[in-house]
């Protein structure tokens, strides 16, 4: 007998209903089966994929001829298949080579979708972010499959017969259950859950299409292997950079006095994944000193790039994006908060920084000599924006450049809500982060950043202060070097000095370009 076997239509369309590729769900009233793509309503609610756990009535059935569904009650066992399975196909570039983080990934999704996935008015309880992994251990290695192995930290999940859905999983272990009761029952001797599942499988499914189980992802680009791929430059930037003659070439001499930077470099969280951290920061001390041929970079082609014109080597922007200078126009979904951020946080037409005074200055100078009616064509102004997939090369750039080589920035992109890009017309001229959720009540500040020439004009100060306003009811803690003037910039905002840490950045700041202490102050702004 197979689950297969039965042969069911879909009452809308009278087309064949395949388990685990063309899901039904099935009235309670007349018994039939609908299509999960052909209900009236276009999805079940919530529109989860493969979401059949519902009390159903189709529309012909229904008194008031609109369909019903009202959510039953699941396992831990099935919300998490449910979910995994969701994510699997709905958001595959979430994952890390096919496998989701429980707290990051599974947890916090059915945190934002409690009211679809639970019965109205079930309670959170205190531990139930505890409760998923514990489920997810129970469950393993028949129904879930760990990454531990892979990744060496014990955080990362996904489902093992990846060809099955929510609903025969479910099926599945019930007859798991059942088959253990009856055995039970005949006081015979019963064997593992897991060799148990196995069994009841080999009966139900007898086709090997559905019997596939999950192959590490190795196709998918993960963040550290693509290091090993990309060649090894010989020198560091900045030696490069020295080599520049000409003083205009090199704006930075230009504004070195006197110019307060906010720049503080991340630090690696206790709470991070050590691997997420290692993604971030790939320059652990040793490696480079060893490695005398030079430090690898992430991204060869747009590492002396820090504005936007290498759009053409991003993939997956669209011709408008490119054409306009990378600045969306249209809202995106983020995938934190599941809400649709503006393309736009601000636009600021009134601040005149250093540098372009500098160069109206030049213009002026340069035309007047020929032209005494010269007038200055219209200055364009400064967006401050979310952070979009074509800023990170450019950022990663700055980051190379300004504060210590190997940083990536890429995880950003999982929580845009939590970033601040400032652009003016394809050039960065800014950038600031938090990492959410570094514990239950506290967002970090991992990097906050002007260009030189663009500071102190009040850049610095609102993506400090948009940052402030996207973490409400969270306190926000940075480290900052103790010779680093952004310090009373913070402390404007309520920061206060928390602890002072030695060599902080002993670490990171390698190259001895870097003006600033290697010892920083912790600070925290209390909410
Ligand atoms: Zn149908
Ligand atoms: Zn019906």
């Amino acid at each position: 007998m197979s689950l297969f076997d039965q042969k069911t239509v879909c009452k809308y369309c009278v087309e064949e209903i395949k388990p685990c590729k063309d899901e039904g769900i099935q009235c309670l009233e007349c018994n039939q089966t609908v299509h999960l793509r052909c209900l009236k309503r276009g999805s079940v609610p919530g529109g989860l994929h493969g979401d059949v756990f519902f009390t159903y009535k189709c529309a012909e059935c229904s008194a008031s001829g609109v369909e019903v569904f009202i959510r039953n009650k699941a396992s831990w066992m099935q919300i998490i298949v449910l979910v995994l399975y969701h994510l699997r196909e709905k958001r595959p570039g979430l994952a890390r080579r096919g496998f989701f983080h429980w707290r990051h990934h599974v947890a916090s999704f059915i945190d934002k979708n409690w009211d679809i996935i639970f019965p109205p008015d079930t309670k959170m309880k205190k531990k139930w972010r505890g409760t998923i992994a514990g489920t997810l251990s129970h469950f393993s290695p028949f129904i879930f499959v760990s990454g531990t192995s892979i990744f060496n930290e014990p955080a990362w999940w996904t489902l093992k017969y990846t060809s099955l859905s929510p609903y025969v999983i479910t099926q599945l272990h019930a007859e798991m259950i059942n088959e253990k009761g009856v055995l039970k029952s005949k006081k015979l001797k019963v064997p593992s859950d897991a060799e148990l599942f196995h069994k009841v499988l080999g009966v139900y499914v007898e086709d090997e299409e559905y019997l596939q189980t999950f192959i590490v992802n190795t196709i998918q680009v993960d963040i550290k292997d693509d290091y090993d791929k990309v060649p090894a430059v010989r020198k560091p930037v900045r030696t490069k950079r020295k080599g520049c003659s000409s003083s205009l070439n090199n704006p930075r001499k230009l504004f070195k006095d006197g110019s307060a930077s906010l720049d503080l470099p991340i630090k690696p969280l206790r709470t991070e994944p050590e691997e997420k951290v290692q993604s971030q920061i790939n320059c652990p001390k040793k490696e480079v000193t060893e490695n005398a041929e030079g430090i690898k970079l992430y991204d060869p082609f747009c590492h002396y790039n820090t504005s936007l014109n290498k759009l053409a080597y991003l993939r997956g922007t669209s011709l408008y994006t490119k054409i306009t200078g990378g600045i969306r126009r249209e809202p995106f979904l983020s995938p934190y908060s599941e809400i649709y951020l503006k393309p736009y946080i601000r636009r600021d037409t009134e601040v005149f920084p250093a540098w372009l005074k500098l160069m109206a200055e030049i213009q002026l100078t340069v035309n007047t000599k020929y032209d005494d009616d010269y007038e200055l064509p219209p200055r364009a102004p400064i967006d401050y924006t979310y952070v979009q997939p074509e800023h990170i090369p450019a950022i990663n750039s700055l980051c190379n450049q300004f504060f210590w080589p190997g940083i990536d920035l890429t995880d950003s992109l999982k929580y845009p809500d939590f970033s601040c890009v400032v652009l003016y017309k394809r050039l960065i001229v800014g950038f600031a982060f938090l990492v959410p959720d570094v514990s239950y009540t506290e967002n970090y500040m991992s990097f906050c950043f002007t260009r030189p020439g663009w500071r102190n004009c009040g850049i610095g100060r609102f993506m400090v202060y948009h940052l402030i306003q996207t973490s409400l009811g969270k306190d926000i803690t940075l480290h900052v070097s103790i010779n680093n003037p952004a310090l009373f910039l913070y402390q404007k905002f309520g920061f206060k000095v928390e602890k002072v840490v030695l060599d902080f950045y002993d670490k990171y700041l390698i190259c001895d370009y870097n003006d600033k202490s290697k010892h920083a102050f912790f600070c925290r702004l209390e909410r």
